[in-house]
This record gives structure tokens, sequence and C-alpha cells, in this order.
């Protein structure tokens, strides 16, 4: 035994050795409106860009999933939920897991810890009102998070999906962690709104990438949590790689196609106390006895 020894496997379910998730942050309008929040721009092409989310985006992404048979996780903000109200209900009718994503796509950097607290309260009430019912989990805007809204999402009883300190299931605070990965997030490579934005990735680029990590995660073991954006993968040739993707993830009959939930629901069952970790920010190095010794 050596302390460089890897863990032992994470337990999934029977038969099964590694993990995917697709999940979609549908972010719609909603960061735009966080961004000018103070000031609201007559300025249309940003916003337009952002609508052709809800409009086509979601419904080519959730017909290539239907046409698979896949079931995914879809983080809503509140403000989205509101100004497209079938959004949620349609999203469940056809099966797939609906949680929390902000009210307004707030950046944690920006807002209280009061304010965090209200607005999740709001983003419950709309999710409740439209669902009658509580989603099971949260997934932060930007995948920022502090202590506060750590010790809310545990208070409600939600699992997160925002942070990646491992890369399968854990906890974190005593809150169920169903870790995203930026390398496998669509807006790195995507996100392009003109102006001195670089130019977007080629989709065979990021195919081949996603491929290299699907590969990873069968032979490590890990979950492979793919992060799509209704404004920015329910573009045609995107959408269509990403169905190349979930082909290949279909035929590999060892690996785990679960919701955030549903992966959740397992840790918590069957692993609960695993990578259990309570993570401390440390003080400023400024006050660390080796840059203050005389
Ligand atoms: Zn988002």
């Amino acid at each position: 035994m050596s302390a460089l020894d890897l863990p032992p496997a994470y337990p999934w379910p029977e038969g099964k050795s590694s993990a995917f998730c697709f999940s979609m942050d549908v972010d719609a309008h909603s960061p735009w409106m966080w961004n000018n929040r103070h000031e609201v721009p007559q300025l249309l092409s940003h916003l337009e860009q952002r609508n052709y989310g809800p409009r086509i985006g979601i419904r080519r992404v959730a017909d290539m999933l239907k046409r698979l048979g896949i079931k995914g996780s879809f983080y809503v903000p509140g403000a989205v939920a509101e100004a497209h109200p079938w959004m949620l209900p349609a999203l469940v009718e056809a099966g797939h897991e609906v949680g929390l994503h902000g009210y307004f796509h707030e950046l944690v950097q920006q807002v209280s810890d009061e304010e965090f607290s209200r607005v999740l309260e709001s983003s419950i009430e709309i999710f409740e009102r439209q669902l009658g019912q509580k989603p099971a989990g949260f997934r932060s805007p930007a995948w920022e998070m502090t202590p506060h809204m750590l010790a809310e999402v545990k208070r409600h009883g939600f699992y997160d999906s925002s942070l990646m300190g491992y890369d399968t299931p854990h906890s974190v605070d005593g809150v169920t962690e169903v870790p995203v990965n930026w390398a496998t997030d669509d807006a790195i490579f995507f996100k392009f709104l003109g102006g001195g934005d670089p130019a977007p990735r080629s989709t065979a680029s990021v195919l081949e990438a996603w491929v290299d990590e699907f590969e990873a995660s069968q032979r490590y073991g890990t979950l492979f949590m793919l992060t799509v954006h209704d404004w920015i993968s329910g573009r045609g040739a995107r959408t269509v790689m990403l169905e190349r993707l979930m082909e290949r993830v279909i035929a590999a009959e060892d690996v785990w196609l679960a919701t955030a939930g549903e992966l959740a629901a397992h840790h918590r069952a069957h692993a609960a106390d695993r990578d259990a970790v309570t993570p401390e920010i440390p003080t400023t190095l400024l006050e660390h006895p080796a840059w203050t010794r005389q």
C-alpha cells in the first residue's frame, strides 16, 4: 500500500463501470438580464442570439434526446421559466429532470448572502407553481459557490452540481455533489457573442476532445458530466455532433447513462460515506508563519 495508490473504484450500479450524464443549463436570455440589470441597452443582437435557445435550440436538442431515448438534467433559471411557462412542464412530461439555476443567472460574486437566499426562495416558488413540487437539485450559475450557498442548498435538501473536487459523486459539507467539468462544457469551446471573442472551435475538434474525455472516463471509472446550453449547442452542426457523441455513449453497455438526480440518489444510497469533504478556505498567505518569520 502506498499513499499514491488510487482509491477503490467508485461503486456504480451492477454491470456498470463508469457513468455519463447529459445536462443542459438553459440560460437563454437570463445572463443578459443580469449583466445589464442596472442599465438595459437598447440593443437586440445578444438578446436575439440568446432567445434562439428557447425558440429552437432546446427543442432541437430535446428532439435528438427523444430519438435516442436519453433522459437529461435541465437546469432552468427562474426568469427563464417565468418567460417560457411551457418549458418546465414540457421537460418533465418528456421524462427529463429539471433543476434550479439561479433566478436571473445572478453571479455569486455580485450578490449578498441575504439576496442569494431571497432569490433561491423565489426560484423554488416558481418551480412549485409550475410543477406542483420542488426540484431535487441545484446548479450554480457560472459554477461558483460560497459556504453560505452550500448551507442553503443543504437546508433545502438539494443535491448540488456545480463543483469539481472529484470526478465521481461525493459530498461537500454534507451536500451530495454531482461534479461538473469545464473540459466537457460547450461554452468554453463555442460561446461567441461577436466583438473580440475568440472564434468558436470546429465541431470536429470538440467531438475529438470529448471522445478522448469519454474514453478516459471509461478507463478511470469516472463520471462524464456533459454540460451544454440551449442557445449554443442547439445550433445545427453542434446538435449533430452531440448526436454522434451520444451514439457512442449508448453503444457502451458498461456506461451508466443517468440523470444527475439519479446519480445523487445512487450516491446517497450506496456511497454516502465515500469522499466526504469539508473544505476550508485558507486565511491569507500573509499571516502564514513562513512569511512572517523574522
Ligand atoms: Zn448558466
